[in-house]
């Protein structure tokens, strides 16, 4: 079974003005959609062919450049659609509200060392939140790696993470990583964060 794009649920426009319409329909139906055509002809026709792409990307290390980075181009975007929603959602709370404390001592905590991550990943990358050992950690990866590859600095479940390319934002916002990544902020959709944590 070959991975599909999947469709996102809201519109091209329903970000606005924090992500134009424009960068959402070119990411989703050009990086997005190239990065799954080429894993499917990355797969197809090799031992990897009907994994998942978890299974895939946990065992990394021994896969090709194409399978690597189209592999994490896939899931990563995948998270990333479904990790904001319009007008994002009400603060975490409950399980994943007591984990955040207890791993950064707050919220805001959390938000600087974050929006750290993401403004020192140098080129192209991911900054994450990512659950490792009950523990929740900030990391940043290069190009499309991510926290559940065996190559990963930091190792672990991905329950949140933002796109640093400059695909992501430079139409809106040029050169300005910051003002994206505070942006994002105002989008991201705790329910779906929490979801992720609770696996
Ligand atoms: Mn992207």
């Amino acid at each position: 079974m070959a991975f599909e794009l999947p469709k996102l649920g809201y519109d091209y426009t329903a970000l606005e003005p924090h992500i134009d319409a424009r960068t959402m329909e070119i990411h989703h139906t050009k990086h997005h959609a190239g990065y799954t055509t080429n894993l499917n002809n990355a797969v197809s026709g090799s031992a990897l062919e009907g994994k998942s792409i978890e299974e895939i990307l946990k065992g990394i290390s021994g896969q090709s450049t194409a399978v690597r980075n189209n592999g994490g181009g896939y899931y990563n975007h995948n998270l990333y659609w479904e990790v904001m929603a319009p007008g994002g959602s009400p603060k975490p709370e409950g399980v994943l509200l007591d984990a955040l404390n207890e791993s950064f001592g707050s919220v805001e905590n959390f938000r600087e060392s974050f929006v750290q991550a993401a403004l020192t990943r140098f080129g192209s990358g991911w900054a994450w939140l990512v659950l490792q050992n009950n523990k929740m950690v900030v990391s940043s990866t290069p190009n499309q790696d991510n926290p559940l590859m065996d190559v990963a600095d930091v190792q672990g479940t991905p329950v949140l993470g933002v796109d640093v390319w400059e695909h992501a934002y430079y139409l809106n916002y040029q050169n300005r990583r910051p003002d994206y990544v505070n942006a994002f902020w105002n989008l991201i959709n705790w329910d779906e964060v929490a979801r992720r944590f609770k696996g």
